[in-house]
């Protein structure tokens, strides 16, 4: 017998990025599977996670090491969720300690409890207690702690100050003492709030009822053109979820979590609505994934990881902007949440729906082979009319600020019959590069092959690829001219122009330098809703999902460089960025306008897109995409390397492609090496290796072989390399 007496072995996972799970001995009894521990290893201590209990090691029992505590009681992530990431952790032939670990809030990551945190709560010291009747506040904080104990926070929502409570506690009425917080079950109390409920439309209605009737896994991609209501299907799809008692998860991309949005939701049903994202504190994120698992939140809304989230009831998940790249994790563990959500969905028997006025080519492609079910929403409810598309041609024409002369008059007429207009550049700063104008000197990162865009109001140079930031030169360093003059155009280069040329309106801008400040993105957004600017200059912030119901003018400003990328998804995700923009025209019952500019108004994708709409472009786009044997045709993985000298990474990647070619099956095919789209990025040169196959077993059993093959490579030592399953930049 192997093993001491008295104690057992764990077989867990740590968050180290070696693709394997590590054994250690514990003592009886044994903590179950999903709990934590903490574990020496070389010469740390780490906190690992308990996935099995092995009846022998082949670690020698001399070398085994012992568990140094045990963190959990019972199981912080159950049955179900544990197989969720065994599966992702297979799936994406990635470390499984990342992965596991990426599912858990930071605090549980670093060990503290998996507990709420408990709160001051002001008691009444006696139910029958009577305030004097002029002191009007205090008889409303009696009243209202009758009911339960609140916090001074709660109390200060509902105008009882703390100076109140100070005042009530010294004449020994309440009581301050601290506790978890109370978790009403929303089961008993859960309503619809049935005149909040607009009158569905024929093809919402259709949807509706299809979704009320899916039972078990279903995939349903609801395709809906912006405005065409795909909120309220959502909304109506939940009803019976919730009514059942089960939760809902509602993934929106980055940029979609407004408070709107979760108003919007609370209203409706009167259930605790939960948020998961990125913005929120380590404490505030882990009480809302206690809520989630122990089922006391009713819906949660969060960006990609809350997919990750363990629930205790979950009905239905539904994916909004189901095409938004932002679902793809870029770095160390790079899953897809809208691919993992569906592997979630059919492992828990539930309905999934997709849905976007713009799908991805992958979605559109499942439903066409049947695998998905099409909802269609093609209209927009009551009055509201889709927007007239038109391109003006910007060859020879004398451009003011990148606005042609044609685009002006249209704007001058929409701001003179009381309109809003919206220009559209994804292009933040004053101008994209910065050159001398005696001799051409152009100022470049020194750490990425890219120029420094010019903040000219905070006098910067700013690139935008490493973050890395100096002081404008006030000459040229190469020739000593102080005629440095920017090129090309970016947002804060318009908003300056529209001042001048429209000094009688109010312009604001939005993108990420003047929305940094916590909450004036918002406050801008209600701002444009209030009518007080009149015309709105942005990056894509400004494009996604938010109602400008008197916004009736919107422009593309330059949209050429869209037209001519190297990635071949680049038409894709243009069309969908084009669809999204044109989407803010004319929501509300005022025609819209939506006005492209462009040297290239005869290409054939914007004549497309102009004239026939996102579904007939994608159909074209992808038979060009069947024909090249590009993805969703053929499945595709990518090593990438990066190191400080580019000979590295190609010596690495040139015996990666040499070993694994001989062996290849016929239907993979081995792609590169070949630099990155940017070479140098952060001072780190960077390398990829495609691997493309029509089958996704053969392709995972070629990386397989691969990651086998890297073990025993010396120039993998000199590189830091990732595996990118299902890419989508290469
Ligand atoms: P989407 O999510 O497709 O962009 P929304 O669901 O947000 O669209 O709906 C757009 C607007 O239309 C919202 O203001 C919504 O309240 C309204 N709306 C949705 N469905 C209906 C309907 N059946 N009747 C009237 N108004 C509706
Ligand atoms: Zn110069
Ligand atoms: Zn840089």
């Amino acid at each position: 017998m192997s093993v001491p007496a008295q104690h057992g072995l764990l077989r867990v996972v740590l968050p180290v990025p070696l693709r394997r799970e590590f054994d250690y001995l514990c003592p009886l009894p044994l903590p179950a599977k999903g709990c934590r521990v903490t574990v020496p290893f070389g010469n740390r201590t780490l906190v690992a996670l308990v996935l099995a209990h092995p009846e022998h090691s082949d670690v020698p029992p001399a070398r085994l090491k012992t568990v140094t505590a045990v963190l959990d009681r019972r199981p912080i992530l159950a049955e179900a969720e544990l197989h969720l990431l065994a599966w992702a952790a297979r799936y994406y032939l990635h470390a499984p300690g990342e992965v596991y670990f990426q599912a858990l809030p930071t605090l549980l990551r670093k060990g503290e409890a998996a507990c709420y945190r408990s709160m001051d709560y002001w008691h009444l010291l006696d139910p029958n207690t009577e305030a004097p009747a002029q002191a009007i506040k205090q008889r409303q904080a009696l009243l209202l702690l009758r009911q339960g104990p609140l916090t001074a926070g709660e109390l200060d929502a509902r105008g009882i100050s703390g100076a109140v409570l100070q005042a009530m506690a010294r004449k020994q009425l309440i009581e301050k003492k601290e506790q978890l917080p109370d978790h009403i079950d929303w089961r008993a109390l859960m309503g619809i709030a049935q005149e909040d409920k607009p009158r569905l439309g024929t093809e919402q209605a259709l949807a509706v009822s299809l979704l009320h009737r899916a039972a078990g896994f279903s995939p349903f991609l609801l395709e809906g053109i912006t405005g065409s209501g795909k909120t309220e299907v959502y909304l109506q799809a939940m009803e019976p979820v919730l009514q059942a008692g089960n939760q809902v998860l509602v993934l929106v991309p980055e940029i979609g979590l407004t408070p709107q949005t979760i108003a919007r939701f609370q209203r409706r049903f009167r259930v605790p609505v939960s948020t998961l994202h990125s913005g929120m504190s380590e404490r505030e994120r882990l009480d809302a994934w206690l809520a989630c698992r122990d089922g006391s939140t009713a819906v949660v809304i969060g960006t990609r990881s809350a997919l990750l989230t363990p629930f205790q009831r979950l009905g239905l998940i539904i994916i909004d902007e189901e095409h938004d790249t932002s679902f793809k994790q870029q770095d160390g563990f790079r899953y897809h949440a809208r691919d993992m959500a569906l592997l979630r969905a059919q492992q828990l028997n539930i309905p999934i729906i997709l849905g976007s006025a713009t799908p991805s080519f992958e979605s559109l492609h499942n439903a066409a082979a049947g695998k998905y079910r099409l909802l269609t929403l093609s209209q927009r409810p009551g009055t509201a009319t889709v927007a007239r598309h038109q391109l003006l041609d910007s060859k020879h024409v004398q451009l003011h600020a990148g606005l042609s002369p044609q685009l002006i008059q249209l704007m001058t007429q929409e701001l003179a019959d009381g309109n809003q207009v919206m220009l559209f550049l994804n292009r933040r700063g004053y101008a994209p590069a910065l050159l001398c104008h005696d001799c051409g000197w152009l100022a470049d990162c020194e750490r990425c092959d890219a120029h420094y865009t010019w903040h000219k109001h905070r006098g910067r140079l700013h690139c935008h690829h490493c973050d890395h930031q100096r002081p404008v030169p006030p000459r040229c360093p190469h020739c000593g001219s102080d005629q440095l003059l920017g090129t090309g155009l970016g947002t804060e280069q318009v908003e300056q122009a529209l001042a001048g040329l429209f000094p009688q309106y109010a312009t604001i801008r939005i993108d990420r330098d003047n929305t940094r400040r916590k909450g004036s993105f918002q406050q801008h957004l209600e701002g444009i809703r209030a009518g007080k600017y009149q015309i709105l200059i942005g990056t894509q912030m400004l494009a996604k999902g938010h109602h400008f119901p008197d916004v009736t003018l919107v422009a593309m400003l330059d949209v050429d460089g869209a037209l001519f990328a190297s990635d071949f998804r680049a038409t894709e995700r243009f069309a969908q960025l084009y669809i999204q923009v044109a989407g803010r025209a004319g929501r509300a019952s005022k025609p819209g306008r939506v006005v492209l500019q462009t040297h290239h108004p005869d290409h054939a994708l914007l004549q497309d897109l102009a004239n026939q709409g996102y579904r007939h472009f994608a159909r074209g786009a992808l038979q060009e995409r069947q024909a090249a044997l590009l993805p969703p045709f053929s499945f595709q993985a990518l090593f990438r390397v990066q190191a400080t000298k580019a000979h590295y990474c190609q010596d690495f990647l040139q015996q990666l492609a040499g070993q694994l070619s001989p062996g290849l099956p016929p239907a993979v095919l081995c792609i590169g090496p070949m630099s990155a789209q940017m070479e140098r990025k952060a001072g780190q040169y960077r390398y990829q290796l495609l691997l493309q196959a029509s089958s996704r077993r053969e392709l995972a059993s070629t990386c397989r072989q691969a990651l086998a093959l890297i073990e025993s490579l010396p120039a993998a030592r000199k590189v830091r390399w990732s595996l990118d399953i299902d890419p989508v930049e290469i």
